[in-house]
């Protein structure tokens, strides 16, 4: 299974794919997670990426899908992957598409966590005093979800024009958000 997990920030989706992802045997690739990941390290994709995350922007298409293009290219995403994060654009959408037909794959099923906006503040506040993450402060948090707004619910048009995406309802319960999730999937 070629799967993408689409949602506003704070939707549960890495909780919500780390879950499956398990439960399907594929691995879970979070783009958000490995750029986090090099900007601890300070390597100089980390320095590149910290720009643009600690404002809320996107990071530029270019590093972005080369990131991805090698992440997908490693032997454990054969048996299929989840992508969380990727795509955000609609350069990133045709890019995966370039790099899975050239090996005559395409993404299976896209699925969008739905979730009401007000809501999605109040967690990632809360999430923001938990985890300390950098770009958990209010202002940056209301920029993500405009550029969210903006740049990437477009997408999911995309994926339905295709008959593959399946919208979820990803209000309530982590344990009822999965069961939704595996019910959406067939899984
Ligand atoms: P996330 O953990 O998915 O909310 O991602 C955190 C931040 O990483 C985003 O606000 C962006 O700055 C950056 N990022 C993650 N994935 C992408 C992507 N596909 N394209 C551009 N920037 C991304």
């Amino acid at each position: 299974m070629r799967l993408v997990i689409m949602g506003p920030p704070g939707a549960g989706k890495g909780t919500q794919a780390d879950g499956l992802a398990t439960r399907l045997g594929i691995p879970h690739i979070s783009t958000g997670d490995i750029f986090r990941a090099n900007v601890t390290q300070g390597t100089p994709l980390g320095i590149e990426a910290k720009r643009y995350m600690d404002a809320g922007e996107y990071v530029p298409d270019g590093v972005t899908n080369a990131m991805v293009r090698d992440r997908l290219s490693q032997d454990d995403c054969r048996p299929g992957f989840l992508l969380d994060g990727y795509p955000r654009t609609l350069e990133q959408v045709g890019e995966l598409d370039e790099m899975l037909k050239s090996d005559g794959l395409a993404v299976d099923r896209a699925v969008e966590l739905t979730v009401v906006v007000d809501e999605v503040v109040t967690r990632l506040l809360k999430r923001a005093q938990e985890q300390g993450r950098a770009d958990d402060t209010e202002d940056v948090i209301r920029r993500r979800l405009e550029v969210y707004a903006e740049q990437t619910a477009p997408l999911t048009a995309v994926y339905e024009s295709r008959g593959i995406l399946v919208r979820v309802d990803g209000m309530g319960t982590v344990d009822e958000v999965t069961a939704r999730l595996l019910i959406a999937l067939g899984a």
